[in-house]
Protein backbone atom coordinates (compact mmCIF):
# COMPACT_ATOMS: atom_id res chain seq x y z
CA UNK A 1 0.00 0.00 0.00
CA UNK A 2 2.98 2.19 0.27
CA UNK A 3 3.03 1.99 -3.47
CA UNK A 4 0.09 4.31 -3.59
CA UNK A 5 0.36 6.53 -0.92
CA UNK A 6 3.70 7.75 -2.71
CA UNK A 7 2.01 7.55 -5.98
CA UNK A 8 -0.74 10.23 -4.91
CA UNK A 9 1.69 12.16 -2.59
CA UNK A 10 3.96 12.07 -5.84
CA UNK A 11 0.97 13.18 -8.19
CA UNK A 12 1.38 10.12 -10.46
CA UNK A 13 -1.10 7.66 -11.34
CA UNK A 14 -0.64 4.67 -9.48
CA UNK A 15 -0.59 1.64 -10.89
CA UNK A 16 0.00 -2.19 -10.17
CA UNK A 17 0.73 -3.79 -13.30
CA UNK A 18 2.00 -2.40 -16.18
CA UNK A 19 2.22 -4.07 -19.68
CA UNK A 20 3.36 -1.94 -22.93
CA UNK A 21 1.00 -0.38 -25.01
CA UNK A 22 0.39 -2.27 -28.11
CA UNK A 23 -1.81 -1.30 -31.21
CA UNK A 24 -1.22 -0.82 -34.89
CA UNK A 25 -4.37 1.01 -36.01
CA UNK A 26 -7.17 -0.13 -33.73
CA UNK A 27 -6.39 -0.98 -30.52
CA UNK A 28 -5.72 -4.20 -28.40
CA UNK A 29 -8.99 -5.61 -26.91
CA UNK A 30 -9.49 -5.46 -23.14
CA UNK A 31 -9.57 -9.31 -23.50
CA UNK A 32 -6.23 -9.59 -24.93
CA UNK A 33 -4.92 -7.29 -22.28
CA UNK A 34 -6.14 -9.09 -19.24
CA UNK A 35 -4.34 -12.46 -21.03
CA UNK A 36 -0.85 -10.04 -21.40
CA UNK A 37 -0.85 -9.11 -17.95
CA UNK A 38 -1.71 -12.34 -16.40
CA UNK A 39 1.44 -14.18 -18.32
CA UNK A 40 3.64 -11.43 -17.47
CA UNK A 41 2.90 -11.55 -13.74
CA UNK A 42 2.43 -14.88 -13.67
CA UNK A 43 -1.55 -15.25 -12.66
CA UNK A 44 -3.73 -17.11 -13.85
CA UNK A 45 -6.16 -15.34 -15.49
CA UNK A 46 -8.79 -17.09 -13.52
CA UNK A 47 -7.26 -15.59 -10.58
CA UNK A 48 -6.95 -12.10 -12.15
CA UNK A 49 -10.55 -11.76 -13.25
CA UNK A 50 -11.74 -12.86 -10.71
CA UNK A 51 -10.14 -11.11 -7.97
CA UNK A 52 -9.22 -7.41 -9.32
CA UNK A 53 -12.48 -7.54 -11.84
CA UNK A 54 -15.23 -9.89 -9.86
CA UNK A 55 -15.14 -8.57 -6.21
CA UNK A 56 -13.23 -11.61 -5.44
CA UNK A 57 -16.27 -14.14 -6.41
CA UNK A 58 -15.87 -17.40 -8.59
CA UNK A 59 -15.95 -18.31 -12.03
CA UNK A 60 -16.27 -21.24 -14.03
CA UNK A 61 -13.69 -21.29 -17.10
CA UNK A 62 -16.77 -20.87 -19.21
CA UNK A 63 -17.04 -17.74 -19.04
CA UNK A 64 -13.29 -17.06 -20.27
CA UNK A 65 -15.23 -18.99 -23.95
CA UNK A 66 -17.20 -16.31 -24.59
CA UNK A 67 -18.77 -14.36 -22.17
CA UNK A 68 -15.79 -12.59 -20.61
CA UNK A 69 -15.85 -10.84 -24.33
CA UNK A 70 -19.25 -9.15 -24.03
CA UNK A 71 -18.07 -8.10 -20.64
CA UNK A 72 -15.19 -6.32 -21.69
CA UNK A 73 -14.94 -5.96 -25.29
CA UNK A 74 -18.58 -4.74 -25.61
CA UNK A 75 -20.31 -1.43 -24.75
CA UNK A 76 -22.83 -2.28 -22.16
CA UNK A 77 -22.50 -0.41 -18.61
CA UNK A 78 -20.67 -3.61 -17.10
CA UNK A 79 -18.26 -2.97 -20.09
CA UNK A 80 -17.95 0.47 -19.32
CA UNK A 81 -17.25 0.03 -15.28
CA UNK A 82 -15.05 -3.39 -15.88
CA UNK A 83 -12.55 -1.28 -18.55
CA UNK A 84 -12.08 1.32 -16.13
CA UNK A 85 -11.05 -1.01 -13.44
CA UNK A 86 -8.81 -2.47 -15.47
CA UNK A 87 -7.55 0.78 -17.07
CA UNK A 88 -7.29 1.92 -12.62
CA UNK A 89 -4.94 -1.37 -12.54
CA UNK A 90 -2.88 -0.93 -15.38
CA UNK A 91 -1.85 2.87 -14.50
CA UNK A 92 -3.52 4.66 -17.63
CA UNK A 93 -5.81 6.74 -18.37
CA UNK A 94 -9.32 5.65 -16.95
CA UNK A 95 -11.19 6.76 -20.04
CA UNK A 96 -8.63 4.59 -22.40
CA UNK A 97 -10.91 2.58 -24.76
CA UNK A 98 -9.98 -1.01 -25.18
CA UNK A 99 -13.51 -1.64 -26.21
CA UNK A 100 -16.62 -0.64 -27.91
CA UNK A 101 -17.76 1.51 -25.03
CA UNK A 102 -17.64 4.44 -26.98
CA UNK A 103 -20.39 3.18 -28.79
CA UNK A 104 -22.60 3.46 -25.44
CA UNK A 105 -23.96 6.74 -26.30
CA UNK A 106 -25.45 5.29 -29.81
CA UNK A 107 -26.19 1.44 -29.34
CA UNK A 108 -28.30 -0.03 -27.11
CA UNK A 109 -26.93 -0.82 -24.05
CA UNK A 110 -27.80 -4.71 -24.35
CA UNK A 111 -25.27 -4.25 -27.17
CA UNK A 112 -27.12 -6.92 -29.23
CA UNK A 113 -24.89 -9.20 -31.75
CA UNK A 114 -22.10 -7.04 -31.59
CA UNK A 115 -19.56 -9.57 -30.11
CA UNK A 116 -18.74 -12.32 -31.91
CA UNK A 117 -19.42 -16.07 -29.95
CA UNK A 118 -16.33 -16.90 -31.67
CA UNK A 119 -13.10 -15.76 -30.93
CA UNK A 120 -11.26 -14.53 -34.46
CA UNK A 121 -7.85 -14.21 -35.58
CA UNK A 122 -5.36 -12.98 -38.26
CA UNK A 123 -2.67 -15.83 -38.45
CA UNK A 124 -0.76 -12.75 -40.29
CA UNK A 125 -0.95 -10.61 -37.68
CA UNK A 126 0.14 -13.20 -35.12
CA UNK A 127 3.29 -14.34 -37.00
CA UNK A 128 3.91 -10.42 -37.19
CA UNK A 129 3.59 -9.96 -33.87
CA UNK A 130 5.56 -12.80 -33.09
CA UNK A 131 8.86 -11.19 -34.69
CA UNK A 132 8.68 -7.92 -33.20
CA UNK A 133 9.06 -9.57 -29.68
CA UNK A 134 10.91 -6.74 -28.06
CA UNK A 135 14.43 -7.68 -25.78
CA UNK A 136 13.89 -6.54 -22.36
CA UNK A 137 10.18 -6.86 -22.72
CA UNK A 138 9.09 -10.30 -21.39
CA UNK A 139 5.23 -9.61 -21.89
CA UNK A 140 3.97 -11.88 -25.07
CA UNK A 141 4.30 -9.44 -27.87
CA UNK A 142 1.48 -10.79 -29.37
CA UNK A 143 -2.09 -9.44 -28.85
CA UNK A 144 -5.73 -9.49 -30.46
CA UNK A 145 -7.36 -6.34 -32.16
CA UNK A 146 -10.54 -5.25 -30.52
CA UNK A 147 -12.18 -5.20 -34.11
CA UNK A 148 -11.37 -9.05 -34.33
CA UNK A 149 -14.28 -9.71 -31.71
CA UNK A 150 -17.20 -8.05 -33.48
CA UNK A 151 -19.23 -10.27 -35.37
CA UNK A 152 -20.01 -9.08 -38.56
CA UNK A 153 -15.85 -8.32 -39.16
CA UNK A 154 -14.12 -11.78 -41.13
CA UNK A 155 -11.11 -9.68 -42.54
CA UNK A 156 -8.40 -8.39 -41.48
CA UNK A 157 -8.44 -4.69 -42.22
CA UNK A 158 -3.97 -4.75 -42.72
CA UNK A 159 -3.92 -7.90 -44.60
CA UNK A 160 -6.87 -8.24 -46.36
CA UNK A 161 -7.31 -11.71 -45.55
CA UNK A 162 -10.28 -13.96 -44.04
CA UNK A 163 -9.86 -13.89 -39.95
CA UNK A 164 -9.02 -17.71 -38.86
CA UNK A 165 -11.53 -19.15 -35.83
CA UNK A 166 -10.44 -22.50 -35.22
CA UNK A 167 -6.75 -24.14 -34.71
CA UNK A 168 -5.19 -25.53 -38.12
CA UNK A 169 -3.92 -28.40 -36.00
CA UNK A 170 -6.54 -29.48 -33.55
CA UNK A 171 -9.68 -27.97 -35.72
CA UNK A 172 -10.88 -26.46 -31.82
CA UNK A 173 -12.75 -22.63 -31.43
CA UNK A 174 -10.65 -20.77 -29.41
CA UNK A 175 -11.58 -19.15 -25.95
CA UNK A 176 -11.23 -15.19 -25.83
CA UNK A 177 -9.04 -15.79 -22.69
CA UNK A 178 -7.02 -18.67 -22.56
CA UNK A 179 -6.67 -20.03 -19.18
CA UNK A 180 -3.72 -22.52 -20.56
CA UNK A 181 -1.54 -21.25 -22.96
CA UNK A 182 -0.24 -17.71 -23.86
CA UNK A 183 -2.02 -15.87 -26.70
CA UNK A 184 -1.36 -16.32 -29.79
CA UNK A 185 -1.65 -20.20 -28.87
CA UNK A 186 -3.95 -22.93 -29.25
CA UNK A 187 -5.59 -23.30 -26.09
CA UNK A 188 -5.93 -27.17 -26.21
CA UNK A 189 -2.88 -28.00 -28.10
CA UNK A 190 -0.53 -25.00 -27.79
CA UNK A 191 0.07 -24.91 -31.52
CA UNK A 192 1.13 -21.43 -32.54
CA UNK A 193 -2.25 -19.77 -34.25
CA UNK A 194 0.08 -18.24 -36.71
CA UNK A 195 0.29 -21.06 -38.95
CA UNK A 196 -2.63 -21.07 -40.79
CA UNK A 197 -3.71 -21.35 -44.95
CA UNK A 198 -4.35 -17.81 -45.89
CA UNK A 199 -7.41 -17.28 -47.80
CA UNK A 200 -7.29 -13.51 -49.58
CA UNK A 201 -9.91 -11.52 -50.30
CA UNK A 202 -10.52 -9.08 -53.37
CA UNK A 203 -8.99 -5.79 -52.73
CA UNK A 204 -11.87 -3.80 -53.79
CA UNK A 205 -14.41 -5.55 -50.96
CA UNK A 206 -11.64 -5.26 -48.61
CA UNK A 207 -11.27 -1.51 -49.53
CA UNK A 208 -15.17 -0.92 -49.43
CA UNK A 209 -15.21 -3.53 -46.23
CA UNK A 210 -12.52 -1.20 -44.71
CA UNK A 211 -14.85 1.54 -45.07
CA UNK A 212 -18.41 -0.08 -43.99
CA UNK A 213 -16.39 -0.64 -40.83
CA UNK A 214 -14.66 2.41 -40.27
CA UNK A 215 -17.08 3.12 -37.01
CA UNK A 216 -15.24 -0.09 -35.99
CA UNK A 217 -11.71 0.44 -36.87
CA UNK A 218 -11.01 4.31 -36.08
CA UNK A 219 -7.74 5.42 -35.44
CA UNK A 220 -8.13 6.74 -32.15
CA UNK A 221 -11.43 5.95 -30.01
CA UNK A 222 -10.48 8.18 -27.80
CA UNK A 223 -10.93 11.01 -29.86
CA UNK A 224 -13.63 9.67 -32.05
CA UNK A 225 -16.75 9.01 -30.31
CA UNK A 226 -20.01 9.19 -31.92
CA UNK A 227 -22.92 10.88 -30.03
CA UNK A 228 -26.42 10.28 -30.49
CA UNK A 229 -27.68 13.69 -30.43
CA UNK A 230 -25.61 14.33 -33.44
CA UNK A 231 -27.62 11.60 -35.58
CA UNK A 232 -30.73 12.88 -34.27
CA UNK A 233 -30.03 16.51 -34.99
CA UNK A 234 -29.00 15.06 -38.63
CA UNK A 235 -32.39 13.13 -38.89
CA UNK A 236 -34.39 15.98 -37.68
CA UNK A 237 -31.99 18.38 -40.83
CA UNK A 238 -32.86 15.54 -43.50
CA UNK A 239 -36.44 15.76 -42.60
CA UNK A 240 -35.94 19.64 -43.09
CA UNK A 241 -34.79 19.20 -46.86
CA UNK A 242 -36.73 16.62 -47.72
CA UNK A 243 -40.10 16.97 -46.02
CA UNK A 244 -41.07 13.49 -47.25
CA UNK A 245 -38.07 11.84 -45.09
CA UNK A 246 -40.30 11.35 -42.22
CA UNK A 247 -40.36 8.40 -39.71
CA UNK A 248 -42.23 6.42 -41.56
CA UNK A 249 -40.19 6.78 -45.03
CA UNK A 250 -37.28 5.99 -43.65
CA UNK A 251 -38.64 3.03 -41.58
CA UNK A 252 -39.70 1.64 -44.63
CA UNK A 253 -36.88 2.22 -46.31
CA UNK A 254 -34.85 -0.01 -43.55
CA UNK A 255 -37.67 -2.36 -43.09
CA UNK A 256 -38.05 -1.58 -39.36
CA UNK A 257 -41.80 -0.44 -37.88
CA UNK A 258 -41.89 3.66 -38.01
CA UNK A 259 -41.97 3.96 -34.82
CA UNK A 260 -38.21 2.89 -33.82
CA UNK A 261 -37.45 5.82 -35.72
CA UNK A 262 -39.41 7.88 -34.08
CA UNK A 263 -38.06 6.69 -30.69
CA UNK A 264 -34.74 7.45 -31.72
CA UNK A 265 -35.91 10.99 -32.63
CA UNK A 266 -37.49 11.66 -29.40
CA UNK A 267 -34.54 10.45 -28.02
CA UNK A 268 -36.69 7.57 -26.04
CA UNK A 269 -34.31 4.55 -27.68
CA UNK A 270 -30.98 4.14 -29.02
CA UNK A 271 -31.08 2.19 -31.95
CA UNK A 272 -29.44 -1.21 -32.32
CA UNK A 273 -26.46 -1.54 -34.46
CA UNK A 274 -28.08 -3.99 -36.73
CA UNK A 275 -30.78 -0.78 -37.64
CA UNK A 276 -27.77 1.50 -37.45
CA UNK A 277 -26.45 -0.24 -40.56
CA UNK A 278 -30.36 -0.52 -42.30
CA UNK A 279 -30.25 3.34 -42.03
CA UNK A 280 -26.67 3.83 -43.49
CA UNK A 281 -27.42 1.39 -46.50
CA UNK A 282 -30.72 3.00 -46.55
CA UNK A 283 -29.10 6.71 -46.72
CA UNK A 284 -26.83 5.23 -49.39
CA UNK A 285 -23.50 6.17 -47.03
CA UNK A 286 -20.26 3.91 -46.80
CA UNK A 287 -20.69 2.90 -43.29
CA UNK A 288 -22.39 3.67 -40.30
CA UNK A 289 -20.07 6.46 -38.73
CA UNK A 290 -21.24 8.91 -41.67
CA UNK A 291 -24.20 9.23 -39.89
CA UNK A 292 -22.47 11.16 -37.00
CA UNK A 293 -20.60 13.33 -39.72
CA UNK A 294 -21.41 17.40 -38.75
CA UNK A 295 -24.50 18.19 -40.25
CA UNK A 296 -23.54 20.00 -43.43
CA UNK A 297 -21.04 16.91 -44.42
CA UNK A 298 -24.11 14.38 -43.47
CA UNK A 299 -26.31 16.13 -46.04
CA UNK A 300 -24.55 16.62 -48.53
CA UNK A 301 -23.21 12.75 -48.28
CA UNK A 302 -27.09 11.91 -48.25
CA UNK A 303 -28.24 14.41 -51.25
CA UNK A 304 -24.67 13.44 -53.23
CA UNK A 305 -24.98 10.21 -53.34
CA UNK A 306 -29.04 10.58 -54.55
CA UNK A 307 -30.26 7.55 -52.86
CA UNK A 308 -32.95 9.37 -51.44
CA UNK A 309 -34.97 10.52 -54.55
CA UNK A 310 -37.33 12.79 -52.58
CA UNK A 311 -38.57 16.27 -53.37
CA UNK A 312 -36.17 18.81 -51.58
CA UNK A 313 -37.55 21.29 -49.64
CA UNK A 314 -37.11 24.71 -51.59
CA UNK A 315 -37.54 26.59 -48.01
CA UNK A 316 -34.77 24.67 -46.24
CA UNK A 317 -31.79 26.35 -44.81
CA UNK A 318 -30.11 23.76 -46.54
CA UNK A 319 -32.03 23.91 -49.80
CA UNK A 320 -29.00 26.23 -51.11
CA UNK A 321 -26.50 23.75 -49.84
CA UNK A 322 -27.72 20.92 -51.50
CA UNK A 323 -27.92 22.88 -54.76
CA UNK A 324 -24.61 23.43 -54.33
CA UNK A 325 -23.14 19.95 -53.87
CA UNK A 326 -25.24 18.51 -56.80
CA UNK A 327 -23.66 20.87 -59.45
CA UNK A 328 -20.68 20.60 -57.76
CA UNK A 329 -21.33 16.85 -58.37
CA UNK A 330 -22.14 17.39 -61.93
CA UNK A 331 -19.19 19.40 -63.05
CA UNK A 332 -16.82 17.31 -61.61
CA UNK A 333 -18.64 14.51 -63.14
CA UNK A 334 -18.15 15.96 -66.94
CA UNK A 335 -14.18 16.50 -65.70
CA UNK A 336 -14.10 13.41 -64.72
CA UNK A 337 -15.51 12.11 -68.45
CA UNK A 338 -18.51 10.47 -66.91
CA UNK A 339 -20.79 13.10 -68.36
CA UNK A 340 -20.78 14.19 -71.86
CA UNK A 341 -19.67 18.25 -71.51
CA UNK A 342 -22.47 20.49 -71.95
CA UNK A 343 -22.11 24.36 -72.74
CA UNK A 344 -22.35 26.80 -69.15
CA UNK A 345 -26.11 27.97 -70.56
CA UNK A 346 -27.11 24.80 -70.71
CA UNK A 347 -25.68 23.72 -67.70
CA UNK A 348 -27.50 26.98 -65.84
CA UNK A 349 -31.16 25.93 -67.49
CA UNK A 350 -30.53 21.97 -66.01
CA UNK A 351 -30.12 23.61 -62.50
CA UNK A 352 -32.27 26.52 -62.94
CA UNK A 353 -29.12 29.06 -61.76
CA UNK A 354 -28.29 31.94 -63.68
CA UNK A 355 -24.73 31.51 -66.01
CA UNK A 356 -23.23 34.38 -64.14
CA UNK A 357 -24.13 32.40 -60.34
CA UNK A 358 -22.01 29.73 -62.10
CA UNK A 359 -19.23 31.79 -63.00
CA UNK A 360 -19.15 33.19 -59.29
CA UNK A 361 -19.45 29.65 -57.56
CA UNK A 362 -17.62 27.41 -59.42
CA UNK A 363 -15.65 29.78 -61.45
CA UNK A 364 -12.57 26.90 -61.85
CA UNK A 365 -14.82 23.79 -62.16
CA UNK A 366 -16.42 25.81 -65.05
CA UNK A 367 -13.32 26.86 -66.61
CA UNK A 368 -12.20 23.35 -66.82
CA UNK A 369 -15.70 22.20 -67.86
CA UNK A 370 -15.53 24.63 -70.76
CA UNK A 371 -11.74 23.10 -71.59
CA UNK A 372 -13.55 19.55 -71.46
CA UNK A 373 -15.86 20.88 -73.90
CA UNK A 374 -13.86 22.05 -76.24
CA UNK A 375 -11.31 19.33 -76.34
CA UNK A 376 -15.06 17.36 -76.72
CA UNK A 377 -15.85 19.43 -79.68
CA UNK A 378 -12.56 19.05 -81.28
CA UNK A 379 -12.55 15.29 -80.93
CA UNK A 380 -15.88 15.01 -82.50
CA UNK A 381 -14.94 16.70 -85.04
CA UNK A 382 -11.76 15.31 -86.10
CA UNK A 383 -13.35 11.95 -86.01
CA UNK A 384 -16.31 14.07 -88.46
CA UNK A 385 -12.90 14.84 -90.95
CA UNK A 386 -11.88 11.46 -91.28
CA UNK A 387 -15.52 10.30 -92.32
CA UNK A 388 -15.74 12.82 -94.30
CA UNK A 389 -12.23 12.45 -96.00
CA UNK A 390 -13.45 8.39 -96.43
CA UNK A 391 -16.60 9.71 -98.19
CA UNK A 392 -15.38 12.33 -100.12
CA UNK A 393 -13.19 9.79 -101.87
CA UNK A 394 -15.28 6.97 -102.47
CA UNK A 395 -17.71 9.85 -104.05
CA UNK A 396 -15.10 10.72 -106.24
CA UNK A 397 -13.77 7.78 -106.82
CA UNK A 398 -17.55 6.50 -107.89
CA UNK A 399 -17.64 9.91 -110.31
CA UNK A 400 -14.42 9.28 -112.39
CA UNK A 401 -15.44 5.67 -112.70
CA UNK A 402 -18.85 6.67 -114.09
CA UNK A 403 -16.88 9.30 -116.03
CA UNK A 404 -19.15 12.54 -114.60
CA UNK A 405 -18.17 15.85 -114.29
CA UNK A 406 -16.83 16.24 -110.47
CA UNK A 407 -18.37 18.67 -109.02
CA UNK A 408 -19.40 19.55 -104.73
CA UNK A 409 -22.94 19.11 -105.69
CA UNK A 410 -22.57 15.78 -107.36
CA UNK A 411 -19.80 14.17 -105.07
CA UNK A 412 -22.21 14.84 -101.89
CA UNK A 413 -24.56 13.51 -103.54
CA UNK A 414 -22.95 9.63 -103.24
CA UNK A 415 -22.49 10.78 -99.12
CA UNK A 416 -24.25 7.65 -97.72
CA UNK A 417 -24.31 9.83 -94.36
CA UNK A 418 -25.51 13.23 -94.91
CA UNK A 419 -25.86 14.50 -91.56
CA UNK A 420 -21.71 14.32 -91.12
CA UNK A 421 -21.15 17.47 -92.85
CA UNK A 422 -23.68 19.47 -91.05
CA UNK A 423 -20.70 21.69 -89.52
CA UNK A 424 -18.94 22.17 -91.92
CA UNK A 425 -18.90 25.36 -94.72
CA UNK A 426 -18.70 25.12 -98.58
CA UNK A 427 -15.28 26.54 -98.89
CA UNK A 428 -14.23 23.60 -96.67
CA UNK A 429 -15.88 20.80 -97.98
CA UNK A 430 -14.23 22.10 -101.29
CA UNK A 431 -10.77 21.58 -99.92
CA UNK A 432 -11.66 17.93 -98.81
CA UNK A 433 -13.12 17.40 -102.77
CA UNK A 434 -9.75 18.97 -104.35
CA UNK A 435 -7.26 16.42 -101.29
CA UNK A 436 -10.10 13.39 -102.78
CA UNK A 437 -9.10 13.83 -106.70
CA UNK A 438 -5.50 14.77 -105.85
CA UNK A 439 -5.66 11.55 -104.19
CA UNK A 440 -7.41 9.41 -106.57
CA UNK A 441 -4.96 11.02 -109.21
CA UNK A 442 -2.49 9.39 -107.34
CA UNK A 443 -3.74 6.23 -107.15
CA UNK A 444 -4.98 5.88 -110.86
CA UNK A 445 -1.37 6.80 -112.06
CA UNK A 446 0.34 4.74 -109.72
CA UNK A 447 -1.85 1.84 -110.99
CA UNK A 448 -1.41 2.36 -114.46
CA UNK A 449 2.54 2.23 -113.79
CA UNK A 450 2.11 -0.95 -112.68
CA UNK A 451 0.14 -2.10 -115.20
CA UNK A 452 2.63 -0.68 -117.78
CA UNK A 453 5.53 -2.43 -115.77
ZN1 LIG B 1 -3.61 -9.29 -40.27
ZN1 LIG C 1 -5.07 -26.76 -31.38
Amino acid sequence: MIHFEYAGYYGYNPSIFMIHDRSITGPESNTSRISRVSLKYGIPPTAFVQHYLNDGKALNREFFQFEVATCLNSCTPKTKRLERQLNILLGVDSDKCNSYSFLEDVVDSKAHGLISKQRKWCHLCYQERRDKRRPFDNSNAIFDDLYWSMDRINICMLHAVKLSSSCTWCKKSQPYISTTVEIGHCHYCHAFLGNSNTISINEQEWLQLREVFTLFYANTYSEYRPRKAQLVKNLKALRSIFPSATSRYLGDAMGVSEDIVRKWISGSRKPQLDTLFLLQKALGLFGPHQLFYDTQVFLKKVALNGRIALKLNKKSEYNSLMLESRISKFLNGVIAGQHEPISRTKIAQRFGVSESYLQRRFSGLCQRVSDALSEHRFTIRSQQVLRIEYQMEQAVSTLISKDRTITLENALNYFTQKEIIKNFQDYELLVFLQKAIDTQKAKRKKNRSKNIR
